[in-house]
């Protein structure tokens, strides 16, 4: 397309350009798992097994007993941009699934073998699809299932060889990041169960197990972290001060858009005398409307709060964030982890009052540092 010197500007085929971009969707083994999961969650299941073998290097196995696959969907699973969940830009504003985009399937097909399993509520049997790195079923047969849905990700990166590479080469690393990503979870869905082992040499251990039922977040932080919150270990976070006294004392603007009044925040935060960990991400949950996100900047305010309490330690932290859904915007990134919110300097007044009440009334056993 140089002709005459010229530097045309062209259409890349449909086959490049598609390798570039599902790279994109899926670029870990913690990424595949949070999108495997996603959809198990939209599917309804209240049981999620997480099974990977050699740190998830040779598969990762995410098993649900949610509904299942409907057998007229199975020709377009894998292809681009094919959903269920999306029709209109218009849904967006509504959306109350994890999944939209319809390229996540898409996009492990291209990058590594796989297979599903399902059995939906109406089928008698279930069945069993391989697909190739097009998202074209290859094979099918009909094999006995419950009702749910297990899909089996083998040779992760396999058509990207560097990043294969890279991915052997770190995979104790990324298998620890993808246990963080199945807590962030469990600790959103104390309801659910959550399971989660790594096969190594022929051996698996169990490394995640979650009650599930009526659990509840303290319960699942005990058994995720062997945290007690009988002995004291965590506290609940006061919610703060009215929200106008918030805009008082943080000198913020009163703003007569109604769509974003409401801020809401809960959750539990670590004791000052018990902290948890030495560097602040290993436990540190932030959720928007239920969804796990990166929020560094919170983290921070959590953080500095705790410093002037526990010098030694960073601090558990689990806390959820409830605006208007009209408020947020989650189509940023394609990991869906980052998040822009309206009036975020709102939210950080309102939680960095909280941490201060929630600490202030247990100030009888744990002084104030001196700065
Ligand atoms: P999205 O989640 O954005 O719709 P995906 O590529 O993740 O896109 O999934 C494509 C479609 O496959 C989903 O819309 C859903 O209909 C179906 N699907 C995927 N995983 C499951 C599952 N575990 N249970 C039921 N349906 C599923
Ligand atoms: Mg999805």
């Amino acid at each position: 397309n140089s002709e005459k010197g010229h530097n045309l500007i062209h259409q890349l085929s449909e086959e490049v350009s598609r390798s570039i971009c599902t790279g994109q969707v899926v670029i870990s083994l913690s990424g595949a798992c949070r999108e495997l999961i996603d959809n198990a969650l939209d599917a309804g299941a209240t049981n999620i097994d997480v099974r990977v073998k050699e740190n998830g290097t040779i598969a990762l196995e995410v098993n649900d007993n949610g509904t299942g696959i409907d057998e007229l969907n199975f020709p377009v699973l894998c292809k681009p941009h094919a959903t269920s969940k999306l029709s209109s830009v218009k849904d967006f504003d509504q959306l109350s699934t994890f999944g939209f985009r319809g390229e996540a399937l898409n996009a492990l097909a291209a990058l590594s073998d796989v297979t599903i399993v399902t059995k939906h509520t109406d089928a008698k049997l279930g069945s069993k699809l391989r697909f190739d790195n097009k998202g074209e079923i290859i094979s099918k047969e009909t094999v006995p299932r419950q009702v749910g849905t297990t899909i089996i990700v083998e040779n992760l990166f396999k058509t990207l060889p560097v990043r294969r590479q890279e991915f052997v080469r770190n995979s104790r690393k990324e298998f620890l990041k993808m246990l963080n990503v199945i807590q962030t979870f469990a600790l959103s869905r104390c309801d659910l169960r959550f399971i989660c082992s790594n096969t190594v040499n022929g051996k698996r251990i169990q490394m995640i197990a979650t009650p599930g039922g009526t659990s509840s977040i303290v319960n699942v932080c005990a058994s995720l972290f062997g945290v007690r919150a009988e002995k004291g270990n965590i506290l609940e976070i006061e919610e703060a001060i009215p929200d106008d006294e918030v805009r008082a004392i943080y000198g913020l603007q009163d703003r007569d858009d109604k769509v974003f009044e409401e801020i809401k925040i809960y959750g539990y935060i670590s004791s000052c005398e018990v902290g948890h960990g030495r560097h602040s991400a290993d436990r540190q949950f932030v959720y928007v409307n239920h969804r796990p996100v990166d929020y560094s900047k919170v983290c921070k305010i959590a953080n500095s709060v705790y410093q002037q309490f526990n010098r030694g330690q960073y601090c558990m932290l689990i806390l959820f964030i409830e605006v208007d859904p009209a408020a947020l915007d989650v189509n940023v990134s394609p990991d869906k982890r980052t998040v822009f919110l309206h009036e975020e300097k709102r939210l950080f007044a309102k939680f960095h009052a909280s941490l201060l009440k929630t600490f202030s009334q247990v100030l009888g056993s744990c002084k104030e540092l001196p700065n």
